[in-house]
This record gives C-alpha cells, structure tokens and sequence, in this order.
C-alpha cells in the first residue's frame, strides 16, 4: 500500500491528467501491472523493477541500481501515474528529458520539462499549467532548482514523488558530479509534506551508494542493485596467455564480424593494431593522442563495419552504441571491475551471443598501480582505486564462476552458484584438494590475530628463522612451521589464491593486512571443501627465454656464493615482462 498521502485524505481536486490515468493512491502491484500492460504494452515487470515498484509502493524511499537499458524510467514513471499530483523527475541530461517528455507524450501521458534550453516564455508556461496540477510528471534539470523563482511555484504543487536520475552525479566520486545535485535534499527538506523519494543510477560502487544516500537525504532507503547479468555474454580470463596467437584466433573465427580489443596503453594500442593489419584484418584504432578527424573517421568506418576490429584505449565507446559486436578482448587487465564490466559489455547488445576475453599478464597489476599514482595525489581516492585494482587483480586469479564473481561484486542478488558457461566453469583442467592447505593457513592467521600481511604468515608456516617473527614470539606459535614441507612462494600462492576466491580479504593501505572472512569458518568446520585448478597446459617456449635462463642461472649462482641475491637492472624497459618473471 502506498504511503502517500499518509492520512487516507482524498486528493483536493481531480486534475485532467489523474482523471486520466483514474489511479487511487493505495495502489498495488497488480495495478501497477495493469498499467505496465495498457500503457508501455509490455507483460511483465523485470525481476528488479518489481522489487523497486514494491519498495516503492511501500511508502520506503528507494535506491534503484541498474544497468543502463535495464529499465529505471518505468520504475519512476508508474508510480508517478498511481499516485495523486505531480511528481518531480530530476534529471540532468537535457536531450534525454526532452525524449522521455515526448515518449511520455505519445503514450497519452501529461508531462513537461523545465530546462535551460527553454525561452523565458516556454518556461513561464510550463510553470504556470504545472501549478494547475496539468501534468503528472515534471522533469527538471537540476541547475533549476538553484533559482529562487522556482522553489516557492514547486512547494505550491501538490508533490507526492521525487524520482532522481543518474543519482551518482551527487558523488564525487563518480564521473560526473554535479554541485547542483547538492540542492536536492534542501528541496526536498522543504515540501510542506516530505514527497516519497528515489535515486536511480547505474554506478554500483559503494562510496557512490553512500553519497547518495548521505547527501540526498534519503530516510532509512532500501537499495536494490539488479540486472546487471548480462546473459548472452561468456567471460574468460586467460592468464599469461600467448596474447597475438589468440587475438588472431578470435579475429579469423569472426572473420566478418565486429569485435574490440581493449589495450591499456596507446603504444599497446598502435602495436595490436600493426598486428592485425600485418596479418590482413581490417583494423582501425582509437586512442586520445590521435587526431579528432581521424579518430571519427575510424568510429565511423566501425560503426558502418567497414573496419571489423577496433584497437582501442579505454577512450573509445563512450556513447557509441553498436549492436553487433561479437567480441571483445581485453589485451590488458583494467583498473576495475566498474571499467572492464562497461568495456566488455560492449559486446552482444543484440543479445545475440558476445565473447569476452580478458588477457591477464601479471605486467598489467604494475602498469594500473603506476597509472594510479600518476592520476591522483589524493591519498583517499589513492586508497581506494588500489582496493579496486585489487578486486579486478582478484577476478582475474579467481577460479569461481567468473559470471557469479561479477554479480557479487555490484551486489546484484540474481548471481547463479554457476553459470556453467564461463571460462571458469568450462575449465577441464584438473582439480586438487587443498582443504587441508586453506585450514592450515586460516588457523595460522587466527593464531596470529588477524594482524600481520601475507608474507608474514607464508614466513610463520614455512618456520623462517627471521628476526621480526622472533621479536613477536610467532616462533611459540602451534601453528609455526605447519607447512615446512613447502616454499613460502608456494604458501604465499596459495594464500593469494584464499584471497581471490573469498576465503580471506586484505585491508587497505600500505601494509594490508590478511583478515578471513565467513567463508573460511565452513573451510575450518570441515564443512566446506577447498580445491585449485591446475592447469595441465605447458607452456610453449618463447623468444628470449634462452637469455632468461641464463639470467637465472647467473643471479642463483651469485646468490648461493654471496647469500644474498643480486641486483638486476634492466636498462631497456621492453625487457619488463622478464624482470617480472625473475
Ligand atoms: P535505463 O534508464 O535504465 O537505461 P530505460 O528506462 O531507458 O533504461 O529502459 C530501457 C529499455 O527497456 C526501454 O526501451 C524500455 O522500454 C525497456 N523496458 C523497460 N522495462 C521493460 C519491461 N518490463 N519489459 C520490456 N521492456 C522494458
Ligand atoms: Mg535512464
Ligand atoms: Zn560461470
């Protein structure tokens, strides 16, 4: 039952417009079905939309998560038409409000926008007919809400509902703040009868969440995050995966079909792209250092499929909306989850099936922490682009469901246990049991009070006689030595591998800090089985590993002498991805 008006008191005066639709306020969900169906045509609601519309129709303000396209108009514009009076849609984009008034229109819905774009006399109109109550729903951009004209014309209507679009643009930490944005909770403080209130979005992180819920004043809101899944896509990751071998695999298999191939740098970027051309695939590239026409003409050709594949940096997509593109590949891990999710949903937007294919080189977690630094001097937002690094480091080495990883992470509540059709669940490799391992390793870090980094623990089990551990009495641990039999590398993986996976979280800043998390109480209750993937694929020798061995050797053997490994420094900075492997 809806909340609104909250003494069941009947509206003052029946306006064209609720004559019209001729909804009571205590609507339910049946007659918003009904509504959906005469009015849109469609049958059903989506899974998400029927738990926002119940929120809603609750009387609770609501906090709507979605993915764009996932449906967040229908979610304001129902109850708009149940309840009595005006509801206020604010809405920052002026080209769409102008859309969704017209859409709105045609449907026989009364609504009118308020924007900068209007003459003064547009406007006057607009204001005047609204305070007759002529429309059910009024967008407004949110600059307007800073004019005193508008305020006092605002609180004489009758407002049952305040709906916010693209409600991140209240967050700094979003892409798009909006000072205006900050004007909307005093607006709504104001109403002589606080309107219901709502925020949609589809920015899932969570210090956006938290803005918005802070600085909208929303009451207590029920947040649902919802349709994120996207399924007619496959993800894969492939770790230290021959990257041109693949790329050409995927571009001769969809040989006339689109496809883009994400890199992280504009050099990788010209690289990939001579690749292709050498090979004779028709590719384009797209990256900032470019020259405005060219980079239009080679947008224009892919949108017309007169180039098939696009060689892009993170600039390319914004806005473009080409249906058939049938894979992406990532030839680079991004900086987060947020990023990849948007770049390698650019495939299958005809739901038709979309491969995405992310190449991780352990390279990319340097290159993103160094990107990182350069970006930003602001120690919090530091922090918190390392943690999400972090999180898209751990989808890259988890073994889970890559599909589930990605709906827990936007806290989407329809992730399947599998999808059975990741990379992840299609991998044949060969399964070990490595409970014993993982209890080992939760017991030690429950010993250790939770306190220490992962080196320190990997040291605690291996039994290093070292110098701190002494200092802290870890020594007198029973958990000191447990997995002697092993190397600390082998315990420090297998740690990391607890963590990408869910067993085990780190804290943020410098020195982070192993914590376990539920998961790892089953582990250690027995009730829970614990298992690694191992892959049986060897890999196939490169050019330059001839020169690696030698190094090896060469650093071993100054080690064994000296007992403390050498120095290397690689004068040429092509030569990283072998200093990294050393
Ligand atoms: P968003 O604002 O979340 O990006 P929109 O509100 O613009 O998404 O909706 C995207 C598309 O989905 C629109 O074409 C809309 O008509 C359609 N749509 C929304 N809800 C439904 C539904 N329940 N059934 C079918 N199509 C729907
Ligand atoms: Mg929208
Ligand atoms: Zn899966």
């Amino acid at each position: 039952r809806f909340g609104w008006p909250p003494e069941a008191e009947p509206p003052k005066r029946l306006s064209a417009a609720q004559a019209a639709t001729g909804i009571r306020p205590e609507a339910t969900m049946e007659d918003a079905r009904r509504l959906l169906k005469r009015i849109y045509g469609y049958e059903d609601f989506r899974p998400g939309q029927t738990r926002v519309l119940e929120t809603l129709l609750s009387g609770r303000d609501t906090v709507g998560i979605m993915p764009t396209g996932g449906g967040k108009s229908i979610c304001y514009q129902i109850p708009a038409l149940l309840l009595p009076g005006t509801t206020l849609v604010i809405s920052p984009l002026i080209s769409l409000m102008k859309d969704q008034v017209d859409a709105l229109a045609s449907l026989g819905i009364p609504a009118a926008c308020l924007n900068s774009s209007m003459s003064l006399r547009e406007t006057n109109r607009v204001l005047r007919e609204a305070a007759e109550g002529a429309y059910k729903l009024l967008y407004i951009a949110p600059e307007r809400l800073e004019s005193e004209r508008f305020e006092p014309l605002l609180r004489s209507m009758e407002v049952p509902f305040v709906a916010i679009d693209e409600a991140h643009c209240v967050s700094q930490w979003g892409h798009d703040f909006r000072t205006s944005y900050l004007h909307i909770a005093g607006l709504i403080r104001r109403f002589e009868r606080r309107p219901l209130v709502a925020a949609f979005t589809a920015t899932a992180t969570d210090d956006v969440r938290e803005d918005i819920v802070r600085l909208l004043g929303l009451h207590d809101p029920q947040v649902h995050v919802t349709g994120f899944d996207r399924p007619n896509l496959s993800f894969t990751v492939m770790r230290g995966a021959q990257r041109e071998k693949v790329l050409l695999r995927y571009a001769d298999m969809h040989a006339d079909q689109a496809g883009i191939v994400y890199c992280a740098t504009r050099k990788e970027v010209e690289h990939v792209y001579k690749t292709l051309v050498s090979h004779g695939v028709p590719a384009g590239m797209y990256h900032a250092g470019m020259r405005d026409a060219d980079r239009e003409e080679a947008q224009d050709r892919f949108l017309r499929d007169d180039i098939r594949v696009m060689v892009a940096t993170n600039a390319f997509g914004m806005g473009i909306d080409k249906s058939n593109v049938r894979y992406v590949i990532h030839w680079n891990m991004p900086k987060n989850m947020e990023a990849y999710y948007q770049e390698a949903g650019r495939a299958g937007r005809d739901g038709e099936p979309g491969e995405c294919i992310l190449m991780f080189q352990g390279q990319d977690i340097l290159t993103q922490k160094f990107l990182i630094e350069q970006s930003t001097s602001h120690p919090e937002r530091k922090a918190n682009e390392l943690r999400r690094l972090r999180q898209m480091a751990d989808f890259c080495h988890t073994q889970q469901c890559l599909r589930r990883y990605i709906l827990q992470y936007f806290g989407d509540p329809d992730a399947p246990e599998a999808c059975g059709r990741c990379g992840n669940c299609n991998d044949n490799s060969e399964t070990e049991d490595i409970t014993v391992e993982a209890q080992q390793i939760f017991s030690c870090i429950r010993r250790m009070r939770e306190r220490f980094g992962m080196t320190l623990v990997a040291q605690v089990l291996k039994g290093s006689a070292n110098k701190r551990i002494a200092q802290l009495s870890l020594d007198k641990l029973p958990t000191y030595g447990l997995m002697r039999a092993k190397t600390e590398r082998e315990i420090f993986d297998l740690i990391q591998l607890l963590v990408a996976d869910g067993y085990l979280t780190l804290t943020e800043g410098q020195y982070p800090v192993v914590k376990l998390l539920p998961r790892a109480a089953g582990v250690l209750k027995g009730e829970e089985r614990v298992v690694r993937k191992t892959r049986k694929v060897t890999r196939q020798r490169q050019a330059g590993d001839d020169v690696f061995e030698e190094l090896r050797a060469l650093r071993k053997s100054i080690a064994d002498r000296d007992r403390i490994p050498p120095y290397v420094v690689f004068a040429d900075s092509t030569l990283r991805d072998m200093a990294v492997r050393l």
